[in-house]
């Protein structure tokens, strides 16, 4: 029976509800977790503004601050093994995805604690005789993180370690699936020492925990990574008392590969880029965009790969790829790929669920390469969120960029070539947050993470993943004050 972190203590919900938490896998009940409401998130609420407004945390040394997310990671080493094996639990995806999953998280609160006393604010030079000038940078206050079931601990360390390293105080809500990871890094943040009320954990669905959490006005900031039609619902209730508001949202995520590009490297990439985690990645490179003079060499390599994916347990070593996290969201991409089918798009690969035994009581489907794929395509247009990429052809530069940018996305992008001054001017066309040049999916605590156009706003991770947890203040000081006679 998992608990909430309310106040310095693990508490059940109000209403005295739980959950059961599925292993994707098989549909075994791995946990059952408290079920908090509108009025756990009212209390967690009300706990994090006491702390704040208590200067309980943020009006700590800066480097004392450090110290304690320092600890935190040291806390994630330590439990990486049980951490990672909770988290394919929760989700199926491989230990030994989740095993790097830990590591970049452990990076994450490093990366914050590092930073935590690094930003002694800035003296402007006064255009004015006689005083001074210079910028603070100060905690946002109360903040509020909901997080997806995708990457659930690694999203919620994008948003714990800087808001705990630039002195705020907060109310996460994970996903309602797949809560154990952060449950169990609440548990290693209580271990550490970080004081009552500072980080608070309520569990439960998003329209009533998520919705407080995005209305109520004690909340001065809240920062959401999930669907966009989510994000929309948040953006409209935190204009209640004017919140600052982060959004990271999804991606429909192009890969624009040349004839010149390193063959291999460019087939191999075009995997890794859509079916790690069964493509329920938000900068998957779900559409891939290839010259047309080597598509059909292409697809016939790619499929010829595809179809060699090993299916499975992410307990067992021979797995590649796991299953889907629920029996909605395999409904949804089993849909989408017969919309698409519907579309005019070719099946060259997979394009259903595994006939396996052993695989029907997951939530699984095959990695699909879907071809004769055009941009008007909802197919091409809808984030699929599933182990299945689409492919279109090109023959100008121009056009492979026209085709990448033809989205309402702007999350991330690939180009594949051999020529870098070619690469170099796709980027700077390019619509979207990061760009990856012969390369796909890479992401490190120092690089801002995020989207342009309808993939979000702000930025998760280095210098800016702090700034987004923290308020500028300028101070002006008169050093020869007297009175001007104005009036
Ligand atoms: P989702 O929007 O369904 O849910 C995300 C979170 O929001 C969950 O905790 C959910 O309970 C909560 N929620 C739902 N309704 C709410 C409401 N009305 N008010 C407040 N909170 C509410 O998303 P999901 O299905 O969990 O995650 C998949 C999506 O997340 C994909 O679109 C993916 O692209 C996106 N994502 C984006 C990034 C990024 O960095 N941009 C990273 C990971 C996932």
């Amino acid at each position: 029976m998992k608990k909430m972190f309310i106040n310095g203590e693990w508490v059940e919900a109000c209403s005295g509800e739980t959950r059961e938490i599925l292993n994707p896998y098989n549909q075994e009940v791995i946990a059952t977790a408290a079920e908090g409401n509108e009025k756990d998130a009212k209390f967690a609420i009300a706990a994090a503004r006491k702390a704040f407004d208590h200067d309980e945390w943020s009006h700590w040394p800066a480097h004392e601050r450090g110290k304690k997310v320092h600890d935190i990671a040291i806390l994630i080493e330590r439990d990486r093994e049980e951490l990672a094996e909770l988290e394919s639990l929760d989700t199926g995806k491989t230990v030994e995805e989740s095993r790097g999953d830990m590591d970049d998280i452990a990076g994450v609160f490093r990366y914050f604690a590092e930073m935590a006393d690094k930003d002694g604010g800035e003296i402007i030079e006064s255009p004015i005789p006689n005083s001074t000038s210079k910028v603070v940078h100060e905690p946002v206050g109360v903040c509020g993180q909901i997080t997806p079931w995708n990457y659930p601990l690694l999203q919620a360390s994008w948003k714990l370690a800087p808001a705990l390293a630039a002195g705020n105080t907060l109310v996460m809500k994970p996903s309602e699936i797949t809560p154990l990871t952060s449950i169990k890094v609440f548990e290693l943040m209580e271990e550490a020492g970080v004081p009552a009320g500072v980080v608070n954990l309520v569990l439960g669905p998003g329209d009533s925990v998520g919705a407080e959490l995005s209305t109520n006005d004690d909340v001065d900031l809240i920062s959401f990574t999930g669907g966009i039609e989510t994000g929309k619902k948040i953006m409209q209730a935190a204009s209640s008392n004017v919140k600052n508001l982060a959004l990271e949202l999804g991606g429909k995520n192009p890969n624009i590969v040349f004839a010149d590009a390193e063959f291999e490297t460019a087939v191999d990439q075009a995997m890794n880029a859509v079916f790690f985690h069964a493509g329920q990645i938000c900068s998957a490179g779900a559409r891939l965009i290839v010259e047309e003079s080597i598509h059909d060499d292409f697809v016939i390599a790619l499929v010829d790969r595809v179809k060699n994916i090993e299916l499975g347990s992410g307990f067992d070593e021979s797995t590649q790829m796991g299953p889907l996290i629920s029996k909605e969201h395999l409904n949804k991409v089993v849909n989408y790929v017969e919309n698409g089918k519907q579309e005019g798009a070719t099946v060259a690969v997979g394009g259903e669920k595994p006939g396996n035994p052993e695989l029907q009581n997951g939530f699984f489907y095959l990695p699909t390469v879907l071809t004769d794929c055009t941009t008007d395509m909802n197919v091409v247009q809808e984030e699929g969120f599933g182990p299945v990429i689409t492919v279109e052809k090109f023959s100008t530069e121009e056009e492979a960029v026209r085709l990448a940018n033809d989205s309402i996305y702007g999350l991330s992008g690939g180009v594949f070539t051999n020529d870098i001054a070619k690469a170099e001017r796709c980027v700077a066309k390019m619509r979207m947050g990061t760009v990856w040049i012969n390369d796909v999916n890479l992401y490190f605590p120092q690089a801002p993470w995020g989207g342009y156009k309808q993939s979000g706003i702000g930025r998760e991770l280095g210098k800016t993943g702090l700034e987004e947890y923290q308020e500028t203040k300028h101070v002006y000081r008169n050093l020869k004050p007297i009175p001007i006679h104005w009036f």
